[in-house]
């Protein structure tokens, strides 16, 4: 037997070469079972012909979907500590890493890019859930702050996709450090007076849902992505009730004021830039470095507000001092909402 399978099986497999049969020309849809030729899937950005399911994407697709031209610049991002805990389950944390690393190609979750959307700069942090399920540990946030501080370096506008189960529990309390680190991060943004824009994909839950993914001054959506901070089943066998159709869909949480808008992937592009229009103010003719922080944010206020009458005003000084201040204050009772 051994030299059937050591010695004819392998001159069998040489013959008939990988490349003269590829395996995945098809993709079963997970949500309605059609196959779909790769070719097709790709040109409509990994969603469904069919039954409109929005498939996960990786960070790099992200990217290329988001930026004007798929161009854009990676950035660097600083090397975290390594394994801090020296944390093992049934495999090394550290194995863990590795397999990760080698079967994405990516450092970690999440990759962070420059580039111009709509003609706006734009710095977007993605998350990639192929990267043990998007978990944000130290790397992650350190990514998503050198995000920030790049925004307002650039005087751009920071755009943040999370993809992520949650924090990552192979560091422990790190890993949940970086809840109030993200935070601080998206306050830089806003205190530059630059927009933060969420757009929340399938799956947003744990800690990054209860850090910086609820915190956008304009939260958008993907059709059908399940966003919540407890799996649905940890709920209803807490509350020992039945939970209601759609419960943490993209949809459900649009009808509840959780998110501003549900926007289909073809879609994307077109409302991002269109919203930075509406977000980003041009830069003042006075040749400052720094654009006056009050115009961008008056203008995210009045867009989530709805008071048009404080846009068409020029303006006053004090806006500064409101204008941070007022803008979390939503979010606050979004959170208690729920
Ligand atoms: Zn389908």
């Amino acid at each position: 037997m051994s030299w059937l399978t050591n010695y004819v099986r392998p001159k069998i497999r040489a013959l008939v070469s990988k490349s003269d049969v590829p395996d995945n020309l098809w993709t079963k849809c997970n949500n309605c079972g059609q196959m779909i030729f790769h070719r097709d899937l790709a040109a409509g950005n990994k969603v469904c012909p069919n039954c409109d399911h929005h498939m996960r994407l990786t960070a790099e697709e992200r990217l290329k979907l988001l930026f004007d031209g798929e161009s854009y610049e990676l950035l660097e991002l600083a090397e975290t500590v390594q394994d801090p805990l020296r944390f093992r389950d049934q495999q090394r944390y550290t194995e863990r890493l590795k397999k990760a690393r080698s079967s994405t190609g990516l450092d970690d979750a999440i990759q962070v890019a420059v580039g111009e959307i709509g003609g706006q700069s734009a710095v977007v942090a993605a998350f990639d859930f192929r990267f043990m399920g998007g978990s944000m540990g130290v790397a992650v946030g350190e990514g998503f702050l050198t995000g920030a501080r790049a925004a307002v370096e650039r005087n751009a506008a920071f755009i943040a996709i999370p993809a992520s189960g949650g924090a990552r529990m192979q560091e422990g309390i790190l890993s949940l450090m970086q809840m109030p680190r993200t935070v601080i991060a998206v306050e830089m943004v806003k205190d530059a007076g630059l927009p933060y824009v969420v757009i929340l994909t399938d799956p947003t839950t744990g800690g990054v849902t209860a850090s910086f993914a609820m915190l956008g001054d304009v939260t958008l959506a993907e059709p059908g992505a399940v966003i919540g901070f407890a799996g649905s089943r940890v709920i209803e066998e807490t509350i020992r009730e039945t939970l209601p159709d759609g419960f943490q869909r993209a949809e459900y949480l649009h009808e509840h004021g959780m998110v501003d808008m549900v926007v289909p992937r073809k879609a994307l592009r077109g409302t991002l830039s269109r919203l930075l229009d509406l977000l980003m103010v041009p830069l003042a003719p006075k040749t400052a470095d720094k654009p006056p922080p009050e115009a961008p944010a008056e203008t995210a206020e009045a867009e989530a507000s709805e008071t048009p009458d404080d846009a068409a005003e020029p303006a006053p000084e004090s806006a500064e001092e409101t204008a941070p201040e007022t803008s979390p204050e939503p979010e606050e009772s979004q959170r208690a909402a729920q």
